[in-house]
């Protein structure tokens, strides 16, 4: 395959759409009949969008949803690919774009945190009384985040709300800035916080993707890689240094390689080295290695006698370390 003749599409838009379930059916065949393929949300209050194809599809698609006149200023964040980043084609209508399920919901294009560029972000983010949120999941920030930002202990940003309430005494009286991969959640996310009573809150405009790229920010100050929902995972996004920050789940060394636990009833992400992949049979515990469905052990193959090897000899690294 030849270097850079795909591209993977980011992009959103909060705008009232109508009828988001034909809406949906509709774009699905627009998608198909390109070649596209990816993960389109649709919902009464906008579009969320994340896919890929050759530079031909993707510049097809860009002609498709701007030719609607609600999506004709979508901006489009713009990856060079070697492949494809998804298998398939889905677009689906849901209750909302990004999921923070509130009570009494945020629109956007009502109430928002401050728009700042690249450049204006990682200026105010270098000030004095100024809180740096992350407002995406734990992996993600495990992975790479702003240096020195804060990591809520969240595993879904729906949880986010809560967990600023419970630590509310932390952001009093400061600076808010907040992030987050491509600038759809911190959309609504800063909006929550002007309403919460927060006074100076910014969002970082295009997010952390539009950061990386930025002739002046050059994303700096962002350690490690950013999390992204397809088949890279994660993407680079500082082009002065890199500073790895995400650590081997099994032995705590300096790692940025995603894989998800084997036990397909846990599914969680874990950071690990290849080698502890397989030393750990890629589970994150005793009670996923030893799960019934453990993908692990049916994708090796693998006899009751091999197992049994394998968790001995677990043991004995761990005796050995201390760790796992
Ligand atoms: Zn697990």
């Amino acid at each position: 395959m030849e270097k850079n003749t795909y591209r993977v599409l980011l992009y959103y838009k909060y705008v009232p759409v109508e009828d988001p379930e034909t809406f949906a059916a509709e774009h699905l065949a627009g998608c198909k009949e390109i070649g596209l393929k990816g993960r389109i949300l649709i919902s009464t209050e906008g579009i969320n969008g994340t896919c890929s194809g050759t530079v031909e599809q993707t510049d097809a698609y860009v002609e498709l949803l701007r030719s609607d006149e609600r999506f004709a200023d979508v901006v489009f964040k713009i990856d060079e690919a070697e492949g494809h980043a998804f298998k398939k084609m889905h677009v689906r209508a849901k209750k909302e774009i990004v999921n923070l399920s509130l009570e009494d919901d945020i629109n956007p294009n009502e109430l928002t945190g401050n728009y700042l560029s690249p450049e204006e972000f990682f200026k105010k983010m270098q000030e004095e009384d100024t809180v740096v949120i992350d407002a995406r999941n734990d992996y993600e920030f495990d992975i790479g985040h702003f240096r020195g930002a804060v990591r809520p202990d969240i595993e879904n940003f729906r949880d986010l709300p809560e967990w600023i309430r419970d630590n509310k005494e932390q952001f009093e009286g400061k600076k808010i800035l907040t992030y987050c991969t491509g600038g759809i959640r911190c959309e609504k996310f800063s909006g929550w916080l002007v309403r919460e009573g927060f006074e100076d809150v910014g969002q970082l405009h295009g997010g952390i993707v539009t950061y990386g790229k930025d002739e002046v920010a050059k994303g700096q100050l962002w350690d490690g890689q950013c999390y992204v929902f397809d088949e890279r995972i994660t993407v680079p996004v500082n082009q002065v240094e890199h500073v790895v920050v995400g650590r081997d789940h099994f032995d705590g060394t300096a790692c940025e390689r995603y894989v998800n636990c084997a036990n397909p009833v846990c599914n969680a992400k874990i950071i690990s080295s290849e080698e502890n992949e397989h030393l750990y049979m890629r589970s994150c515990s005793d009670e996923c290695r030893t799960h019934p469905r453990n993908r692990y052990f049916i994708e090796h193959d693998m006899t009751v006698e091999e197992y049994d090897a394998r968790m001995e000899a677990i043991e004995q690294h761990r005796n050995k370390t201390h760790i796992g």
